[in-house]
This record gives structure tokens, C-alpha cells and sequence, in this order.
């Protein structure tokens, strides 16, 4: 699977307005989660320098209480302006063992970042529009798209341009850093 992603810095106060917009472009929403993330650091090559992420997620959904982990791997980014990448993706019950077995091949955990994510979804378009607030770094939103082939790429890129011009945000709001990033820079 290739991810292609947008973030955008906002300000919490900016929020309402956004859903009421999104909400009106047709999006729905359909989960609000807490998230914990773990990443690893790599044993044979230092992932910030290849730009790759391997992390442990444990997804709480806030309505149902239902939990569930994900271990997940990103390749590094492949575009200039998008957060586009390679993204594979599993779901476990056990995350506690995953760990564990990450730890005994000799991966190093950073500490984890949190947050509260809301999720919408269009459906007809198969894009997600998220709204982090993610603790310690401030209140971001993610536009993503998740397609089959590189192929079909440069067509989510323009999707979600599309979309970010709707909403007027300005392409000096994108940030390519992640949270990971975002959150050690601040100390
Ligand atoms: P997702 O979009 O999968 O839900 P997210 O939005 O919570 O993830 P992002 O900031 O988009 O988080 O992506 C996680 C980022 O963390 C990746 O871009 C990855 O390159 C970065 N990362 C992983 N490990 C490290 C590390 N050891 N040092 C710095 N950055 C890292
Ligand atoms: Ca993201
Ligand atoms: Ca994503």
C-alpha cells in the first residue's frame, strides 16, 4: 500500500469551523480515538536518517472502549511535497508481546506520542481527513489517501490538493516533520 498524506498545523480554535466544512464537503465522521504510539529504532541503521518508521499503535476507540494494536512499517518519503510513502499495516490483539519481541531483537523504543485523533470519511473518494491533538505538540490535521500502486499517486496528490484548496488552507501550513519530530524538537 502506498499512504499519501497531507498534515497541516491548525489552531485548536480554527476547529469547529474546519468540521462544519469538511462535514459540508460530504465527510462523515466515524471514530474518535486515543492513540499510543511506540515507534522502534532500527538495530542495523538509525530510522530518523532513513527516513522509516516500524511502531507499535494501541488504537482506544472513545465511544466503544474496544481496543486493539497495529504494528506498522513506513518506507521512506517519495515525494517532495506530499508525505507519500510505503506504508505496510497489520492488526494484533496482542501488543504487549509484539513489544516484546521487537525488544528481544534488539529495537529501541522512543517514548510514545499520544493523542486524540477524530476520523472523517468520504467515502466515494476513499479519503480520510483526521484531527489530532497530539499531546505535548499542538493540533495538527491529516488529509490521506491510501492507494494500491504508484501509478495512482500523482491522482491522490491532486485529490487532496483539491481538497486543502476548499477549505482555503494555505500550502504554508503542510509540515513534513512528524509528530515524532514536532514533539523532540520541542524539547
Ligand atoms: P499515521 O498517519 O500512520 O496515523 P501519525 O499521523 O500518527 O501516523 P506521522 O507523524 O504522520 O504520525 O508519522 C510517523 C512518523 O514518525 C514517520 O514520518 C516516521 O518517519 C517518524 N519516525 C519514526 N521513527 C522515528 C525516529 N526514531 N526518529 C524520528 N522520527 C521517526
Ligand atoms: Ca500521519
Ligand atoms: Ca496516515
Amino acid at each position: 500500500m502506498i499512504e499519501v498524506e497531507l498534515k497541516a498545523k491548525m489552531e485548536k480554535m480554527e476547529i469547529p469551523n474546519f468540521i462544519n466544512n469538511i462535514i459540508e464537503m460530504g465527510f462523515k465522521k466515524i471514530a474518535k480515538k486515543k492513540e499510543i504510539d511506540t515507534y522502534f529504532n532500527g538495530i542495523d541503521r538509525d530510522f530518523k536518517e532513513t527516513d522509516e518508521a516500524v511502531r507499535i499503535r494501541q488504537s482506544i476507540n472513545l465511544d466503544s472502549q474496544e481496543t486493539y494494536y497495529n504494528i506498522t512499517y513506513k518506507g521512506a518519503k517519495i515525494d517532495s511535497i506530499s508525505k507519500t510513502r510505503e506504508e505496510l499495516e497489520i492488526k494484533i490483539d496482542d501488543g504487549e508481546t509484539a513489544r516484546k519481541i521487537f525488544e528481544r531483537l534488539g529495537f529501541k523504543p522512543v517514548k510514545p506520542i499520544t493523542k486524540i485523533r477524530e476520523i472523517y470519511q468520504k467515502e466515494e473518494q476513499d479519503i480520510i481527513i483526521t484531527i489530532d491533538e497530539v499531546e505535548n505538540v499542538g493540533t495538527y490535521v491529516e488529509f490521506e489517501k491510501v492507494v494500491n500502486d504508484l501509478s495512482e499517486k500523482e491522482q491522490a496528490i491532486n485529490e487532496l490538493f483539491e481538497i486543502l484548496k476548499s477549505l482555503n488552507i494555505s500550502k504554508d501550513k503542510l509540515v513534513k516533520t512528524s509528530y515524532l519530530g514536532l514533539r523532540d524538537n520541542n524539547g
